[in-house]
């Protein structure tokens, strides 16, 4: 009989600290099987004129290669780098490193999965299909908020859905989490990647799915968010290493929980609009007050205190078949609706309220 409580994998290694960017070379030698073998750094094309492209410890035999996120991950993007990673290094690579925010990281979890998975990554869009171990895979964000450095998936937009590679095996062999490398993330990126993890843990906190495990990183990452979010005096710096933390707690805490409303409606809006999933979950979560009612009203107060504003009415013009792909794929979310309002959520949440939810957005 399978076991009731979920064995959570983990990432085993991480180091955490202002400058630890510079260990990565000593980190990622000591993964590679021999001097010849060829490591990939995955690196989001927004760094090509920055700092930080000098400082990826790229050596003889390995390769970097820029991605594009201006869409978040495809399927193909990452059938097409996972050709590409093996023909850089004339067979198959000895890992993969991912350095962005959570597309990126995505990216790199996804590649090294499908170097030792035959087919396409669509093939394994859902809970655990991925039969082999993946390549070694480090991640380092460049943003924080998703929680994407500690999950156990990867999210990817498919031939048929948005659906994550969901597997112990997606998780990173290691991470290295360098508060300099967020500074000079812009808002409202910064913030609507940070409200990310916001929303997770009020979805988590809130839901039926909750345990004190969930709960215990849920609140740490809620107090980091705050301070961070709604302190006017507070130093960047020091917000940059508690926005880091709190994104490693926010995903440490639906890992063993799920999120809720906010994300099902979400995936609605970005399947249709092509919103990002910070934003999208931005535009979602305003209109949750029935949810999420003190929530709602501390994230208004967040945007508030950093002068930003959502975009509105972005659901106004589409037609009547958008929105019915919208609520399908939404309520397609059945685990996230659950864990929002119980078994027989079905009752509840209807179509119809579907419908005028996304009418106020
Ligand atoms: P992102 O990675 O999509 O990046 C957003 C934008 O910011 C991009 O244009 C990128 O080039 C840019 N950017 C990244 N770092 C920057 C920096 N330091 N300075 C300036 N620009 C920078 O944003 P995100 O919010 O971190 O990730 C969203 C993605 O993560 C989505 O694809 C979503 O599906 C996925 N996600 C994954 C998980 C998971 O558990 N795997 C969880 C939540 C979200
Ligand atoms: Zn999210």
């Amino acid at each position: 009989m399978a076991g009731t409580f979920r064995n959570l994998a983990v990432v085993p290694r991480m180091v955490f600290g202002r400058g630890a960017f510079g260990q990565l070379e000593e980190i990622v030698s000591k993964a590679r099987g021999g001097p010849g073998d060829a490591m990939i750094f995955l690196v989001d094309d927004v760094f090509k004129n920055h700092a930080l492209a000098s400082r990826v410890p790229v050596g003889k035999s390995d390769h970097l290669v820029w991605v594009n996120v201006d869409v978040e991950p495809k399927t193909v993007y990452v059938d097409e780098l996972t050709q590409q990673a093996r023909s850089l290094a004339g067979g198959d690579p000895a890992g993969v490193i991912g350095i962005g925010g959570g597309s990126v990281m995505d990216l790199a979890k996804a590649v090294a999965l499908m170097l030792n998975n035959p087919g396409s990554s669509a093939d394994y869009q859902g809970w655990d299909l991925i039969r082999e171990p993946a390549a070694y895979h480090v991640g380092v964000p460049t943003l924080s908020g998703t929680g994407a450095e500690v999950s156990r998936t990867a999210v990817l937009s498919g031939p048929v859905r948005k659906l994550g590679l969901n597997s112990d095996y997606t998780v990173f062999d290691q991470i290295v989490l360098d508060p300099d490398l967020i500074a000079d993330a812009p808002d409202p990126q910064r913030f609507y990647t940070g409200m990310d993890c916001y929303f997770h843990c009020v979805e988590a906190i809130c839901g039926t799915f909750l345990n004190e495990f969930s709960r215990a990183y849920s609140e740490k990452a809620l107090e980091l968010c705050r301070q961070v979010f709604l302190e006017t005096d507070v130093d960047r710096r020091e917000a940059d290493e508690k926005l880091m933390m709190a994104s490693y707690c926010g995903g440490m805490s639906i890992a063993y929980s799920q999120v809720g409303a906010c994300h099902a409606l979400s995936y609605g809006l970005s399947f249709v609009l092509g919103l990002r999933h910070g934003e999208g979950n931005a535009v979602a979560f305003n209109q949750l007050e029935e949810f999420y009612p003190d929530g709602v009203r501390e994230f208004r107060k967040m945007m508030e205190v950093q002068g930003l504003e959502l975009p509105a009415h972005v659901t106004r013009d589409l037609t009547d078949a958008q929105i019915d792909k919208m609520i399908e794929v939404s309520l397609s979310m059945g685990p996230l609706w659950e864990n929002c309002l119980g078994p027989n959520w079905k009752n509840e949440m209807t179509p119809e309220r579907a419908r005028e939810l996304y009418s106020r957005m």
